[in-house]
């Protein structure tokens, strides 16, 4: 377990309801301890102690990687309450990166079809062997250099953090032993990732941050939709999900040559939609026979899609828990 603690020149009435109704949204769980509240997050748990105008707040993670991101997660919300200013962290031996980030080197790029580049970073992955399916692309300004840790542990962004650009990617495959990973980058107009990929050559020092975001959640019937952003993520939750798991998967791609080749478990079906034929996304969960009993349904999509599909989750009568259906993208 890691732990650092948040001084906080604020009484915590001033933020702990909206961290709580935060928490609540999110289907985290609160609850009392002898010296406060405690606040379950995604990466850890923010024990709050209410010490008349001032507040302090524990944070406790797995391990130190975790730990930065409860941070960030705190540091969010303080920001989004305008009271990021009122926090005084206290000091904790560090390394010289962010404990959250890895460096890595490229190993190889490659176009596996029209619309999609595979890239292979070799390093120290070995903590994205369980947890979070997701990381963080860092991408600095020209000439910066990698990210540093203060002694607080916090990070220290050259150029300021508003200076890099950090898509969030998934880790297509990984090597059993955690030695290198894979990531696949759907190569859309505009992206300044797809650009930054084309710059690539092998050896060169490629970083990021994770593991993040929520691990594979388990139904006996599963729906998982997925666009071009989200087919690693589906992939990876067809190979994860437990024996004996039933369901359907819908992957929207480009065109017929983006196919991807994908060994599928006896009880899960695949199939491909395609933008060229006019297929959409909403119209595969539209289509989709989700049972009344245990069910899980993932819909990953550009924003308005993943709107559209809570509409529909919330006609078919799917309750929290049951459905996520997330932004991975925005249109202009
Ligand atoms: C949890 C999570 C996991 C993700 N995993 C992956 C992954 O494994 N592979 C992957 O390719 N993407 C993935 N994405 C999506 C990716 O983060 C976004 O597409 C991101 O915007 C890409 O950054 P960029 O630098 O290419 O484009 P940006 O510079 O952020 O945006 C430039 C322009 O591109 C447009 N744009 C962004 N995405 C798309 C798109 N998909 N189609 C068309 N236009 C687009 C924007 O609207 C904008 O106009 C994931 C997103 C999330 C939230």
């Amino acid at each position: 377990m890691q732990r650092t603690t948040a001084f906080l020149a604020i009484p915590a009435a001033t933020f702990l309801p909206g961290l709580i109704q935060r928490a609540t949204e999110l289907e985290l769980a609160v609850s009392d301890t002898p010296r406060g509240k405690s606040v379950n997050m995604f990466y850890g748990t923010l024990e709050v102690i209410d010490t008349g105008p001032s507040t302090t707040v524990e944070l406790t993670s797995a391990d130190g990687a975790q730990l930065v991101s409860l941070r960030e997660t705190l540091s969010w919300h303080l920001d989004q309450a305008g009271l990021n200013h009122c926090v005084t962290w206290a000091k904790m031996r560090v390394g010289a990166n962010p404990a959250n980030m890895a460096l890595g080197r490229v190993a190889r790029v490659l176009d596996i079809s029209p619309n999609f580049r595979r890239i292979r970073l070799a390093g120290d992955y070995t903590r994205f062997l369980n947890g979070g399916l997701h990381f963080r692309l860092l991408i600095g300004p020209e000439g910066a250099d990698w990210p540093t840790a203060d002694d607080t542990g916090g990070t220290v962004w050259p150029g300021g953090v508003e200076a890099w650009h950090r898509p969030a990617y998934t880790v297509r495959d990984i090597c059993p032993e955690g030695r290198w990973i894979d990531f696949d980058l759907f190569r859309h107009e505009g992206g300044r990732a797809h650009d930054w990929s084309g710059t690539l050559s092998p050896g060169q020092e490629v970083g990021l941050t994770g593991p993040g975001g929520t691990g594979l959640s388990e139904a006996p019937w599963i729906g998982l939709f997925g666009d071009e952003t989200a087919l690693p993520a589906v992939i990876r939750m067809i190979r994860g999900a437990p024996e004996g798991t039933v369901g359907e998967a819908v992957i929207l791609v480009p065109t017929e040559a983006d196919i991807q080749r994908v060994a599928c478990p006896p009880g899960i079906t695949l199939r491909w939609a395609l933008r060229e034929r006019g297929d959409t996304l909403i119209d595969a969960f539209r289509a989709a026979r989700v049972p009344d009993g245990p069910r899980y349904v993932y819909f990953a999509s550009e924003k308005a899609e993943a709107a559209a599909a809570r509409e529909h989750g919330a006609a078919l009568g799917l309750k929290r828990g049951e459905l996520h259906a997330l932004a991975y993208w925005t249109a202009d």
